[in-house]
């Protein structure tokens, strides 16, 4: 990768200016971009898939580190021809120009496999429910998010940021912010500071079945969260449901910690 003209040459280069629809503002300093892979792994061989690699500042970095075949899956097509230059000829890069909401992933790795990504923000949590409840988990993933979601994905019961996101992800993965960076860190620079979440899946995580019930439930509890459970979640069972799960009836949702909502979820179905 050192032969390669710096990124922000490259851009110019190609005549490539961000796109705001496309959620785009990226990473041109290779210091961060090595410092988010490191974090990310190592990998010991196994694939990565990279979201929106953009003009290649993170995946630059995934090229070089211990990573296995590199899968990039990028809806612009300006960036092809760029993140071509990155390819060494080895059969390692794969380069995929499609929408990653519709991807397939198990039809991009055979085995176990990393996420990583500078998300763009508009589809970040979208990606992140699809990577935490969909058919295909990822081994593990270091994702950018706005700093106001990475809070959401790892708030404890108590905090503001405490809802739904923070419970689904971490009844499926243990989460937790490994980096901060400010706006000026990207180009352009975005409004709100970021934030690189890295989540790892339990190996006892909740199957399906059960994480449709916690959507159910979580969807209901913080759909009112100032009111008592045996209120917000009346139509699921009330008071009854609360009791069968071990939770009090008068607590209010932001109280109530993952293995509680996963008692409420399993007594929902039962
Ligand atoms: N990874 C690059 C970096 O760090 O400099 C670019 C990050 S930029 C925040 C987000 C990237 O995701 C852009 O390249 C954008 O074109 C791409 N993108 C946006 N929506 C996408 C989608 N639905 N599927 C795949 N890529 C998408």
């Amino acid at each position: 990768m050192s032969d390669l003209p710096p990124l922000r040459e490259s851009l110019e280069a190609h005549g490539l200016l961000a796109k705001k629809s496309f959620g785009q503002h990226f990473l041109l300093d290779l210091n961060i971009t090595r410092k988010i892979v490191r974090l990310a792994g190592p990998f010991e061989g196994r694939a990565v898939i990279e979201v929106g690699p953009g003009p290649g500042g993170l995946t630059r970095a995934i090229v070089e580190s211990d990573a296995g075949p590199v899968v990039l899956v990028e809806k612009d097509p300006r960036f092809l021809p760029l993140l071509n230059e990155l390819d060494t000829g080895d059969g390692r890069l794969r380069i995929i120009e499609a929408d990653a909401l519709k991807v397939v992933e198990a039809d991009l790795v055979a085995g176990p496999a990393h996420v990583v990504s500078n998300l763009p923000y508009n589809v970040g949590t979208p990606l992140l429910i699809k990577w935490l409840t969909g058919p295909w988990i990822p081994h593990a993933m270091t994702l950018m998010f706005q700093k106001e979601v990475a809070e959401r994905i790892v708030a404890a019961p108590g905090d503001d940021a405490y809802g739904r996101l923070a419970v689904i992800a971490q009844a499926v993965a243990e989460a937790r912010i490994v980096m901060h960076l400010p706006a000026a860190a990207f180009t352009p620079p975005p409004k709100v500071a970021s934030a690189v979440v890295h989540l790892v899946p339990h190996a006892d995580r909740p199957d399906r079945e059960m994480l449709k019930r916690l959507e159910t439930v979580t969807a209901a509890a913080f759909g009112q969260r100032r009111k008592m459970l045996r209120s917000s979640l009346k139509q699921l069972g009330g008071g009854a449901l609360c009791e069968a799960a071990g939770i009090d009836p008068d607590a209010r949702a932001e109280t109530i910690d993952i293995a509680g909502f996963l008692r409420l979820a399993a007594a929902c179905g039962s």
